[in-house]
């Protein structure tokens, strides 16, 4: 009985030149961000790059100091979180351990007012989404972290919000469990009609998720696109950096080879070693050989000093691996260097 979930050209959430400052802390500067239905977007940055604090602009637990804020077209601005077709899912679940995972999904419907029968269906519903509908009668601290997230997020649900709000919800969890919440988010969120709006400062969370990505910087929305934009055409060094591993070279590292007087970003997997008569090559000495099976990460200490991390495919590379000290070549394809803006 799934809808299939649809990204529409149509509006979620329009922002227009907002900023929030908390005394002399401008923590938004200026935000334009345009959500589009149905689309799990992510906001990826920094501690203290201000996502959650949009998140919060977004919710109405916060009123920005300046600008506007629109959902689904309707100005919101100054209106308050529960007159905003929004819910939220907050890192810590704020569940209620004395309830019932069944009366702590119903809370929200309490508060506003539906019947005994109609709380306990919806509830009952919500849970069967999350997969938890047996367990309903269980307390909070019964369950694992994975289902108490789920539980979590059925309460959100449960009052059919358009759009739900996500604060690293997976940050309290151990690796391998946040991975599998994470293909499970994903999942749900495609199975429903909701606009998803996910904060987190994991990148790599954030390209499995998400159909596009805002990235924060500052205060500020630097780059926006979809995972495989971002991490393929970073729009400058503080993106190349932030969004997987990148390799920077300035063009006096090789400027035997460019002319051009700005930077250019390189990822390790399109990175070579030991191909000496490469046209486009440096030179260096290996500083680390890491073998992880799949592929080998080689650290090259650059002849001018700088670090260089080169992944070699396994498939591809049969030979053995570099020892640490050898001296080495680095080289690439021209096609694979992504040109940045500068100091950005
Ligand atoms: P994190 O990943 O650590 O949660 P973030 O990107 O979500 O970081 P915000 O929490 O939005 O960042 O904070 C942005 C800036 O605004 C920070 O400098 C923070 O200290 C400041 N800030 C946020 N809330 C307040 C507040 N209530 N009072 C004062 N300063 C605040």
């Amino acid at each position: 009985f799934y809808r299939v979930n649809q990204i529409t050209d149509s509006t979620a959430i329009k922002m227009r030149n907002v900023v929030k400052s908390f005394g002399d802390v401008t923590a938004v500067n200026g935000l334009d961000l345009d959500i589009r239905s149905g689309e799990f977007f992510s906001m990826l940055g920094p501690s203290g790059s201000g996502k959650t604090t949009v998140l919060r602009l977004i919710g109405g637990f916060d009123l920005p100091t300046s600008g506007t804020i629109e959902l689904a077209g309707v100005d919101v601005t100054y209106k308050a979180p529960f007159e905003r077709d929004v819910n939220t899912v907050f890192q810590d679940y704020a569940l209620f351990p004395h309830m019932s995972l069944l009366d702590n999904v119903a809370y929200g419907l309490r508060v506003r007012g539906v019947g005994k029968k109609e709380r306990r269906e919806r509830a009952e519903e919500a849970l069967n989404r999350v997969e938890l509908r047996a367990m309903h009668s269980r307390k909070p601290d019964q369950l694992s972290g994975g289902q108490r997230q789920r539980v979590a997020i059925a309460r959100a649900l449960v009052v059919n919000p358009k759009v739900l709000l996500l604060d690293e919800p997976l940050g309290a969890l151990d690796l391998k469990l946040r991975q599998q919440m994470q293909i499970e988010l994903k999942e749900l969120q495609r199975s429903l009609a909701i606009t998803f709006v996910f904060v987190t400062h994991d990148q790599e969370e954030a390209l499995t998720m998400s159909d596009r990505i805002g990235v924060f910087n500052d205060g500020a929305l630097v780059q926006l696109g979809t995972p495989r934009e971002i991490y393929q055409n970073p729009n400058g060094v503080f993106v190349a950096n932030f969004v997987g591993t990148s390799n920077v070279f300035h063009a006096d590292v090789a400027n035997e080879i460019y002319s051009r007087t700005d930077s250019f970003s390189l990822r390790p997997e399109h990175l070579r070693v030991g191909d000496a008569a490469a046209p486009r090559s440096v030179r260096g000495t290996v500083t680390a050989v890491v073998y992880l099976g799949a592929a080998t990460h080689i650290r090259v200490r650059l002849d001018d000093g700088a670090d260089v991390v080169v992944l070699s495919d396994s498939a591809r590379n049969r030979t053995a691996d570099p020892s640490i000290g050898d001296p080495i070549t680095v080289s690439w394809d021209d096609a694979d260097v992504v040109w940045l803006s500068g100091a950005a």
